[in-house]
């Protein structure tokens, strides 16, 4: 896992406009956030909103595989089930018990300790809830406290880690430039619901756009407004080449779906010459060719297709 406070990757915000972000920015908030409340994957600190255990799984995850963060996770926090209990403990234990958990650095256990003290004396034992606020807890940088402010307050700005940036940079064109990635990223994020907007957001960059994209397998909700979907290029920030994926199928599969976007439906005969220039209604690249792509789409619920008498009539599900 990378620290992203060491890289000081920001949680920046600047009004100014967005352009890249589609018109119906509000059917793509709410695709996403549909998407993840229909299914996700389950970590425990997930179904708590209490500010001293989110802290500890952020700690613990910048640089300890998830999966693995879980049985230390709960074990920390039996052990030390509030910052009162962590406060009290000795800084010693602390630290065997990173090390016998092998959460990397031990100085992140000597900072946890010292965030609980500060809490308990500096703060009455409240975590404080904005993200400039939490930064003032040893060890947590701006990408921590943003967020603990947003998962236990809903209180925090859109995230921008290397998960976030790779899905912009895909989804919308971002260029690679922070404050470009930080600008569209607060854009994207809908006001107020930081909670579930940023954990969608990094669910889709770990599920789905991820270095090797599964945009269909995972049911990517973003397809249908996606420039690598579209162009078939794949490549990010951090996936300078580009990754191996079904071939041109997907990317056809995303041209279907963006032209459709302009239409209210089009028989496969109007639809094809606009996703190909070499279609041919009974060539290689003709009607059956195209119906099974559409027949694809139809499956993952993107597409409907209607059988008329003359020809087969597509239109964008909405
Ligand atoms: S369609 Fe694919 S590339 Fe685009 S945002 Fe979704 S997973 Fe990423």
């Amino acid at each position: 896992m990378t620290d992203p406070d060491a890289t000081a990757e920001g949680t920046v915000v600047d009004d100014g406009d967005a352009p890249e972000l589609p018109d119906d920015l509000d059917a793509v908030r709410e695709a996403l956030v549909a998407w993840y409340e229909a299914d996700h994957r389950e970590f425990p600190w997930r179904r708590t909103e209490d500010p001293y255990a989110i802290l500890v799984s952020e700690v613990m995850s910048q640089q300890t595989q998830l999966d693995r963060v879980v049985p230390a996770w709960e074990d920390f926090l039996e052990e030390w089930p509030t910052t009162a209990d962590l406060a009290a403990a000795d800084r010693g234990d602390v630290v065997a018990f990173w090390s016998d958990h092998s959460l990397g650095y031990n100085n992140r256990a000597t900072y946890l300790h010292e965030a609980a003290g500060q809490v308990e004396e500096d703060y009455d034992g409240e975590f404080p809830e904005s993200p400039e606020k939490l930064q003032s807890l040893m060890g947590v940088g701006p990408y921590t406290a943003n967020a603990v402010a947003s998962f236990a307050f809903d209180n925090g700005d859109a995230v921008v880690d290397t998960n976030v940036k790779r899905v912009l940079h895909r989804a919308f064109a971002v260029p690679d430039d922070d404050a470009a990635f930080a600008r569209v990223a607060s854009h994207a994020m809908p006001d107020g619901e930081s909670r579930v907007w940023n954990n969608a957001i990094m669910e889709l960059g770990g599920v789905a756009c991820g270095t090797a994209p599964r945009c269909d397998e995972a049911g990517c909700p973003w397809r249908r407004w996606c420039h690598a979907y579209e162009t078939g290029d794949f490549t990010a920030p951090d996936v300078p080449t580009q990754p191996s994926f079904e071939g041109s199928r997907r990317q056809f599969r995303g041209r279907i779906v963006r032209t459709l976007g302009e239409y209210d439906d089009l028989t496969l005969d109007d639809l094809g010459p606009r996703i190909r220039v070499d279609y041919a209604p009974n060539g290689e690249y003709g009607r059956e060719w195209l119906r099974g792509l559409v027949d694809d789409l139809a499956d993952d619920g993107l597409v409907a297709v209607e059988d008329g008498n003359e020809e087969a009539v597509v239109s964008l599900r909405r």
